[in-house]
């Protein structure tokens, strides 16, 4: 995909800065409990993360199942805020943006992927890519050819009429990913996007991941170690604490 090195946008005074760092993060839960909701415990799902990923690195995130992956992928993509500390992505600190604001810098920089591919069952291939780019408001001639251009890159250009149904897992997956690079972000999350997929299929998503990391910085979490492979550092999430750094 085309990227657009002379973007305005990306010669800011952050543009020296990483593209996310996130700094002593913690986000706690509070479950409402009982027939009247009251206040119940407070979970922290998070506590005291810091991180940095710069353009080009994968970075993986592991641990086992509730260690906090999600919740933390969810604060990188600036789906949420922390409770405490601070989350940046391309320098700006996303608590202190509206939440019109983050959704701003959501569609600006931020490519994600599921674990489940949450494609829209009516629409073709290619226009379940083309509805991401409709808030950046390109013309819908504009939609259509940037959504064959991902999809191109997905390797799916001979799929593009074909609804979810009638793709494979693989295929729906390629589709998801094709639909959070076409808006051409910095950023891209990938929360277990082989979850869902046999080992040989989950492979070739992973290729196609590890292709677009060139130019963006990728995180990717993942329960198994397959994903782990194709990152350049693994951070190990335990009970909501980095456990331990790797280099991969
Ligand atoms: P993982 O993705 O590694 O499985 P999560 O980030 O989903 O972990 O969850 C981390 C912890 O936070 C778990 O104890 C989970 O139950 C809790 N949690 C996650 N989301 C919520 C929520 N919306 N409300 C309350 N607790 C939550
Ligand atoms: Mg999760």
């Amino acid at each position: 995909m085309s990227r657009r090195p002379g973007d305005a946008s990306a010669m800011s005074a952050a543009s020296s800065a990483p593209l996310i760092a996130c700094e002593s993060v913690e986000r706690t839960y509070r479950r409402s409990t009982g027939r009247f909701r009251r206040a119940g415990p407070e979970v922290r799902a998070l506590d005291g993360v810091s991180l940095f990923v710069e353009r080009g690195e994968i970075l993986g995130i592991v641990g086992p199942s509730g260690s906090g992956k999600s919740t933390l992928l969810h604060l990188l993509g600036a789906l949420d805020v922390p409770t405490a500390g601070q989350v940046r992505i391309r320098g700006q600190d996303t608590a202190a943006l509206s939440a019109r604001g983050r959704r701003r810098l959501r569609q600006e920089s931020v490519g994600i992927v599921f674990q489940r591919f949450h494609l829209l069952p009516a629409l073709s291939a290619r226009s379940n890519v083309a509805v991401a780019l409709i808030e950046a408001g390109h013309s819908k001639a504009e939609r259509r050819s940037r959504a064959e251009e991902a999809l191109a890159t997905v390797g799916l250009s001979d799929r593009a009429d074909h609804a979810p149904g009638e793709l494979s897992g693989g295929e729906r997956q390629r589709v998801a990913i094709a639909r959070a690079l076409a808006p051409d972000p910095d950023i891209v999350i990938a929360d277990e996007p082989t979850g869902e997929l046999d080992t040989a299929t989950g492979e070739r998503i992973l290729d196609a991941l590890a292709a677009v990391a060139e130019d963006r910085a990728v995180v990717l979490a993942s329960h198994d170690d397959q994903a782990v492979d194709r990152a350049d550092r693994v951070l190990e999430l335990r009970d909501g604490r980095v456990n331990g750094e790797t280099e991969g």
